[in-house]
């Protein structure tokens, strides 16, 4: 098996050096484990966090291991009651090309005419249930919302405009880092409007004048994958009464210092705004009816997903570190080869 493991913690924005690829021998199955090659795995911003050595909801990557993560594999062997080989397996083992995984800890998917797998990493999967969750339960979305999102051409924040959509927002506006990536929010993925947060600096708009010109009456629902002055701006446009899901702050997490923005927060006094942070963990409740209603508007059309495809292995430090700079529309897949 080859995998990849945290040779370094990073300081700031991680570097291939953070990394090393190694060449591991598996030791043999135990009973209740089968043997996976694996065909996709993800990348996710909250790996980042855990290369930090700090306690977190998740335990930190130990130094010198191999990484774990998301994954989609094929069983080659199997040593566990109702898991065959040539069934496909979602697990926590990614980040190696083969893996022993205990399958009472491992999700058995059908492939689903039409659809690549690797949507269980995605759309159908963690980012998917992240979005739906977040949006119809933390930040209790109903339809008539005007809705913004951050990070909005990435896995999780395309799946919430999209939804937002299908169940009858008003209006929905994304944000991102592109003029490529704004344009199919917009043509592709039915945005309403969506703007560059990235032209800020060059045109002299803070993200605040640029929601405030897309939104002007205001917002009822905030998803924040961003934080910092995302959150500042979604703060200053929420409407009395108005509602945050609070997902990510990718905006700071290789930051070394501490970030000012939200420097608005006393609004949410006067406005009477929820600010809600969450997990997408305690809603695997919901992942059966999430599957059958997303998949269901994915096999209509009526749903769109996109994936930035990196391959093999030794591709998959340089993936993770492409998703933090946003060279990501979509999920950010490693393929690695075995199909
Ligand atoms: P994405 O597919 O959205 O990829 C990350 C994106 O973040 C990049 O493509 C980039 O897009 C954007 N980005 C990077 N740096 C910045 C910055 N400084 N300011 C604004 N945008 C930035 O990742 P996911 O969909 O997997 O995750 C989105 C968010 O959801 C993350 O914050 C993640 O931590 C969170 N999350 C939370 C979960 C939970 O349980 N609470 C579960 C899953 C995800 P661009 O080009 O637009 O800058």
């Amino acid at each position: 098996s080859r995998e990849v493991q945290l040779a370094a913690r990073p300081v700031g924005a991680p570097k291939p050096s953070d990394f090393a690829v190694a060449d591991v021998t598996l030791p043999p199955l135990q009973d209740g484990q089968v043997q996976v090659e694996n065909l996709f795995l993800t990348v996710d911003p909250y790996m980042r966090g855990r290369m930090n050595d700090v306690k977190s909801y998740t335990p930190p990557f130990a130094l010198n291991e191999t990484m774990t993560g998301g994954a989609l594999g094929r069983v080659t062997e199997s040593r566990a009651e109702g898991v065959p080989v040539g069934a496909y397996l979602l697990h926590d083992q990614g980040w190696r090309t083969h893996a022993n995984v205990t399958a009472s800890r491992a999700r058995v998917v059908p492939a689903i005419p039409g659809v690549p797998l690797s949507a269980y990493l995605g759309v159908l999967g963690m980012p998917g249930l992240t979005a739906y969750a977040g949006l119809l339960r933390t930040a209790e979305f109903k339809a008539g919302d005007t809705v913004f999102v951050s990070g909005a051409a990435g896995a999780v924040g395309s799946a919430v405009g999209q939804i937002a959509r299908l169940k009858g927002a008003a209006r929905v506006i994304g944000s991102a880092g592109s003029a490529e990536k704004v344009a199919h929010l917009k043509d592709t993925l039915g945005f309403d409007a969506a703007f560059n947060y990235k032209d800020g600096p060059v045109t002299g708009q803070s993200v605040a004048q640029q929601l405030r010109d897309s939104a002007p009456d205001g917002i009822d629902v905030y998803f924040d994958n961003v934080g910092g002055e995302h959150l500042e701006a979604a703060i200053a446009s929420l409407r009395v009464g108005g509602h945050a899901a609070i997902c990510g702050m990718i905006s700071v997490y290789n930051a070394t210092e501490p970030s000012p923005a939200p420097r608005n927060l006393a609004q949410v006094i006067g406005k009477q705004l929820t600010l809600r942070g969450f997990l997408v963990t305690p809603h695997y409740d919901l992942y059966e009816t999430f599957v059958q209603e997303i998949g269901g508007y994915i096999a209509s059309g009526e749903m769109k997903f996109d994936e930035t495809v990196v391959d093999g292995i030794d591709s998959a430090p340089g993936a993770f570190i492409g998703l933090l700079e946003g060279q990501n529309t979509g999920k950010m897949i490693v393929r690695l080869g075995n199909l």
